[in-house]
């Protein structure tokens, strides 16, 4: 583990090494506690780099047995060696040398998941951003891109499978019952896609043809006997490795394609070249045990891992200050893959809805960093829903901009230009400007500035002129470090809406760029004025969340149902009801409506009524729009002086209102979607699944809720509507009879399943109120929970701390004093996941100022505990800063 040097790495630092290295081989002999290492790496100089400069390669917390140079063996006065550095005082004065590293590591001991690992008696890679280190002394930096030849040996009962990037090359018998496996990568690519995985796994195997003819073979490496469960991550493999080709003319270009699922991962997947190792809960799934939440995540992170292939790997960063060149493109392209394959507005909003739940709150608070960083301590902190969220979406404009065509121009110029380097986000943003002949300075902002800007609108019609006018004006509030901001160039979808929902017409329009339904707003403040429009209009703003901004329109309440029941955009019409919801919610919050609250909520009741019933939507669209606002959506909009219980009762009282005004709409449409074929994973039977599980909370507000909720469980046949009827049980009627029986029936079924048990900490964790830190605190003794294992750490701290807004804010701060120890005692182990789960507190500040003070003390404590890793020092000091 290193500890904090305090070291800050910036952006303007950069500089190409004085070496490059072109070829590296490796060879492994596997073993738990005394891996050997040895490291053939072909160092070159630099062209116009002086001779005899010395050479730094980077380590973690590495031993070394020997070095050696062009054969011959170095004596200590020519090196030094520490366990996180090598240098090699003065390299041969050739421009080109052979150095030789062995080292020897201890894969079992290994509990930061970083580095060479085992997880469940396999041995497993995870080197992205910086792993490899871990594994011998290298340039261990993007830039440095190398051919590798890799040879495994490993006892072959322990090890019958082994595999690492590239082609297959050679493999064998040796003596005393181990064996070996070559393998031989052609395309040079950066240390942190380097990936080997050993050990006893199933099989599950395919093919794909691709455009050009050439067949692939594909493999799904798994826990032996799961080999059923991944088959639906073999569908979305074939069906990604298709639309790459369809979509952006990508083909695959190995011989092999392999996946490797793993039970212990720090983060989802990982795009090693040839090699992906997953998460194994994102590669696993049936309907027994899988929602259709998994099933919907393993589809879009197959592809997402599969797509890096070309936005990653063919074409990688040139620094990890460009992560989001791969991150956000690639988020991009798998949102627009699950767009596809599922339905375009449905996975709109829900894209909206989780860049909302986990970008704006990082934007707004101590932890704002631009999509493009230019400074951090710790690399693994970076892997944000900024980066890569935000990091989408900007591409997203980028095509809202160009239209479509040009942006498939600018993305084929992108591959044929940068196709085998390590490149930048100016290079990725010259190419655009190469293929539409635009300026993008302005608009490139948005990879350099942190902060969610802020259009306020408001407009007028003046009906003897027919002229109607937004005036619009933008701001980009302070964030750390940057105070002062520049103006963005904001690409703003509209629409006027006018008389059943029809679009209305202008004859002309002056004030801003006004082209294919985008305003373009670059200046401070547009008045956008259009003539020849009659009658006032409803105007339909930020229409498919076109830019990631908050918005503050002046706007008739009128206006709002109107465009909830006919916007012809779909995300927009979800929009209104949503913000119609939300007004509703902040005004229980603040108590300010009154009298008028009886007429605005039944207004609200009948909508959600409404639509329900309304056959003409997606039943996943309907369950989306009755989705009320989680309650951290509401405290981010309500921003100040938080109390998360008066935030609940709100919900509460709100959801009752609305469960009690369309009892029998709910009641009769919950009986008409029970299901009656067989299973399939499908968006179409997801939907109807989803919006069923959505009326089956509310009814259960009503009286007979339990019971309703109870047979629900009973007589589920698949595990969402399991899962689901054990929320409602579990949260609404907490400590119930039929509550606590159904907890007890899904723990003897599923206890010996490690990921369905998640669900089930998940569950609980989640139950809202003060009593459930105590239940979380007993489940961590519970057999079925690890600290070490992330999976089961994330479910069940994670969730308390991140998703149970009443439990965690305890107004005692008991919440935050069992998750300050908590954190502390999994970054003993595993300080990156530590790391991940100290963020739960990034928005501190807006609490009402009792809980501000105990969060602060918690944070303090974590501040001040001894010889803390440089990942967690970096989030809970930028945190108190
Ligand atoms: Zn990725």
């Amino acid at each position: 583990m290193r500890t904090d040097t305090g070291q800050v790495f910036k952006l303007e630092d950069y500089r190409p090494n004085d070496y490059l290295i072109p070829e590296t081989s490796l060879t492994f002999r596997l073993s738990p506690e005394a891996t050997r290492v040895i490291a053939v790496l072909t160092i070159e100089r630099r062209d116009g780099v002086a001779a005899l400069v010395p050479l730094l390669l980077d380590g973690d917390g590495l031993t070394l047995i020997r070095v050696a140079i062009d054969g011959h063996e170095l004596a200590p006065a020519d090196f030094l060696a520490t366990p996180d550095q090598l240098t090699i005082l003065q390299p041969p004065a050739t421009t080109r040398f052979q150095l030789l590293i062995e080292t020897e590591l201890a894969p079992a001991r290994n509990e930061a998941l970083m580095g060479l690992y085992r997880s469940s008696n396999v041995y497993c890679t995870q080197c992205e951003a910086e792993g490899f280190r871990r594994i011998t002394y290298f340039l261990d930096r993007p830039d440095i891109l190398s051919v590798y030849t890799v040879r495994i040996e490993a006892k072959r009962d322990e090890a019958p499978l082994l595999l690492s990037n590239g082609n297959p090359a050679d493999s064998g018998a040796l003596a005393d019952g181990w064996h070996y496996a070559g393998w031989h990568d052609p395309f040079p690519k950066p240390s942190y896609l380097f990936a080997l995985v050993a050990g006893a796994l199933g099989k599950l195997a395919d093919s794909f043809v691709t455009m050009s003819g050439r067949t692939v073979e594909l493999g799904i490496y798994v826990e032996p006997g799961k080999e059923r469960l991944a088959g639906y991550a073999m569908d979305a493999l074939k069906r990604s490795m298709q639309w790459d080709e369809e979509a952006f003319g990508r083909e695959y270009d190995l011989d092999v394609f392999n996946i490797v699922a793993v039970s212990d991962f720090n983060m989802g997947a990982m795009e090693n070249k040839g090699l992906n190792i997953f998460n194994d809960k994102y590669v696993l799934a049936d309907q027994e045990t899988a929602t259709d939440a998994d099933f919907a995540n393993i589809e879009a992170i197959i592809a997402h891992e599969y797509f890096h292939n070309w936005t990653g790997n063919r074409i990688t960063c040139r620094d990890w200050f460009q992560l989001c060149l791969k991150e956000g493109l690639t988020v991009f392209r798998d949102h627009e893959f699950s767009a596809d394959q599922r339905s375009r507005a449905v996975k709109r909003i829900a894209e909206v809805r989780t860049l909302r739940a986990h970008q704006f709150p990082e934007d707004q608070g101590p932890l704002a960093h631009p999509v493009r960083p230019r400074r951090y301590r710790e690399i693994n902190n970076f892997y944000t829903a900024t980066v890569y969220e935000k990091g989408s979406e900007v591409v997203r404009m980028i095509r809202t901009i160009l239209g479509a065509e040009t942006f498939r121009a600018g993305m084929d110029l992108y591959f044929e230009r940068h196709d085998g380097e390590a490149a930048t986000i100016e290079d990725f943003v010259k190419v655009f400007e190469d293929v539409s002949g635009r300026d993008l300075s302005q608009f490139s902002l948005w990879y350099h500035q942190a902060g969610t800007p802020n259009l306020t609108v408001s407009s007028t019609h003046n009906a003897s002129a027919q002229e109607f006018t937004l005036e619009i004006e933008q701001s980009v509030p302070p964030t750390p470090s940057e105070s002062r901001k520049r103006l963005m160039h904001i690409p703003l979808a509209f629409g006027l809406v006018g008389a059943g929902g029809k679009p209305v017409a202008w004859r002309g329009v002056e004030g801003a760029v006004v082209e294919d339904g985008v305003i373009h707003i670059r200046k401070r403040r547009h008045m956008v004025r259009f003539s020849g429009v009659a009658e006032r209009p409803a105007v339909s703003l930020n229409r498919g969340f076109s830019a990631p901004i908050t918005l503050s329109v002046e706007q008739r309440a009128d206006d709002q149902f109107f465009l909830a029941a006919h916007d012809s955009d779909a995300f927009s019409r979800w929009q209104a009801f949503n913000t119609l919801l939300t007004d509703a919610l902040i005004a229980a919050f603040r108590q300010t409506l009154g009298g008028k609250q009886t007429e605005f909520t039944a207004r609200l009741t009948g909508l959600a009524g409404k639509i329900a019933g309304d056959e003409t939507l997606e039943p996943a669209y309907r369950a989306l729009a009755l989705a009320l606002p989680g309650e951290s959506d509401i405290a981010r909009d309500i921003g100040k002086s938080i109390d998360p219980d008066a935030i609940f009762s709100g919900r509460e009282a709100l959801a009752l209102a609305i469960a009690k005004a369309n009892r029998d709409t709910f009641a009769s449409l919950y009986d008409r979607l029970a299901d009656d074929g067989p299973f399939s994973p499908d968006a179409a039977s997801a939907g109807r699944r989803a919006l069923r599980n959505t009326l089956l909370d509310y009814l259960a507000l009503l009286p007979g809720g339990a019971t309703l909720a109870a047979e629900h469980f009973r007589a589920a046949t698949n595990m969402t509507d399991r899962a689901a009827a054990l929320t409602v049980l579990a949260h609404r009627h907490h400590g119930a009879p039929e509550a606590v029986k159904a907890l007890a029936d899904f723990e003897a079924k599923y206890g010996s399943d490690a990921l369905v048990m998640d669900k089930w900490f998940q569950i609980q964790a989640s139950v809202p109120g003060p009593q459930t830190v105590y239940a979380v605190r007993a489940l961590t003794s519970h057999p079925a929970f690890s600290m070490a294992n992330p999976n089961r750490v994330r479910s069940l701290i994670g969730t308390f701390s991140s998703a149970n807004q009443t439990g965690f804010h305890r107004a005692d701060g008991e919440g935050y004093r069992f998750f300050s120890q908590t954190v502390l005692e999994v970054e003993k182990r595993n300080p990156q996941v530590a790391a991940r789960l100290a963020t739960a507190l990034r928005s501190w500040r807006a609490l009402e100022p009792g809980r501000q003070a105990k969060a602060r003390e918690a944070l303090l404590a974590i501040a001040g505990a001894e010889n803390l890793s440089a990942d967690l020092r970096d989030i809970v000091e930028r945190t108190l800063a």
